[in-house]
């Protein structure tokens, strides 16, 4: 199978809302009156985001979805994408899956493939995602405000939870966390199969004052709104933690939420952890009411976890209100632990 024929089998479809598809030396593109396009780009590599070996319906799944998140976190609306793929070898058994998966959650948002680029490399998958957003509602990180409250959307800490103890079983060391198979399956749905929050961001239109998707971790991706904001934030640590999901379900890991070092470790999965795809966002506290209409329009759980103020710096509170002294990080590239 040639680089023309892999294209036309599995990255050729219809593309009825966008002027014209793949075939040409662009795609084109007609944003309605009115709107602005909302452009975003993320890349993912082998053994760097994703196991070589990771099932590749997920793996196009997952590649679609962390782009979605971005529009998402931008309160827009997704159009089209585009894929540019490098491949050890035109592999019939992995592209049919892998298109698959991708191609389902396109038609779940009506993201349209119109056009991306086929080399022969190393594994790696770049998408570029178009979406649209009324001019001037785009949710950016620069609006927070010092007196906003702070939100996170869904769960998180799962999807770091489950490649912790992934990593562990490849390695043949001991799980780090007591996690039943069932809250395994679940964490693990969690990192394989990310749902962008984008019912969420739109319905956040004119009630959040900025948001972020949560893909470096909460701290991080908090971290970008308090920067492009010129405010600081304290977290309820303990609020935090309640978001964490599957070993919620998990008796054995329940029992041990009282040893302080349990408690640090999931702690760190929910303030640090990567790849859970929520939403973390402010809104002023006048506009409670609305975050949760949205968040019930939207059918996506939000919970309030602290409060943005003027002096800068992300301050973490225990439950009886003391500041915490342990340092968190969230996931960078080129940072030390990376
Ligand atoms: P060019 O050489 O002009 O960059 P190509 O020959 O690489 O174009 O690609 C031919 C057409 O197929 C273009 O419309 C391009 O957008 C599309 N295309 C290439 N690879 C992919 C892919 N992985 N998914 C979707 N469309 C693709
Ligand atoms: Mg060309």
């Amino acid at each position: 199978m040639g680089e023309f024929d892999l294209i036309k089998r599995f990255f050729t479809r219809a593309t009825p809302r966008a002027v014209l598809g793949v075939g040409d030396d662009c795609a084109l593109l007609q944003p309605k009156p009115g709107m602005q396009m909302a452009i975003s780009t993320d890349m993912l590599v082998s053994g760097r985001h994703f196991f070589a070996d990771v099932d590749p319906r997920a793996l196009g799944h997952k590649a679609l979805a962390v782009n979605l998140s971005d529009l998402a976190a931008c309160g827009a609306s997704p159009l089209a994408f585009t894929l540019a793929l490098s491949l050890p070898q035109a592999d019939e058994a992995w592209l049919e899956p892998f298109s698959q998966g991708l191609l389902a959650l396109a038609d779940l948002h009506g993201c349209e493939l119109v056009g991306g680029d086929t080399t022969k490399g190393p594994l790696n998958i770049c998408i570029t995602v178009f979406g649209e957003v009324p001019v001037g509602q785009a949710l950016l990180r620069s609006g927070a405000r010092a007196g906003d409250d702070v939100y996170a959307s869904g769960t998180l800490g799962d999807a770091s939870l489950a490649l912790a103890q992934l990593l562990a079983q490849r390695n043949g060391d001991a799980a780090p966390l007591p996690l039943c198979a069932e809250d395994m399956a679940l964490a693990r749905q969690r990192l394989e199969w990310p749902t962008p929050r984008l019912a969420l961001g739109l319905a956040l239109r004119g009630v959040a004052t900025a948001a972020a998707d949560i893909s470096d971790g909460l701290l991080g991706d908090l971290g970008h709104i308090l920067e492009r904001s010129g405010v600081g934030a304290t977290l309820d640590t303990a609020k935090a933690l309640g978001l964490l999901g599957a070993p919620h379900r998990s008796a054995q890991a329940a029992a041990q939420l009282g040893e302080p070092a349990m408690r640090e470790r999931l702690l760190q999965h929910v303030l640090s952890g990567g790849d859970d795809y929520e939403l973390v966002f402010t809104a002023a506290p006048g506009q409670r009411d609305a975050v949760q209409a949205a968040a019930r329009a939207s059918q996506t759980p939000v919970t309030r976890i602290g409060q943005i103020e003027a002096t800068p710096g992300l301050r973490l509170l225990d439950a009886q209100g003391q500041l915490l002294a342990q340092r968190f990080q969230s996931f960078d590239h080129f940072g030390a632990s990376a």
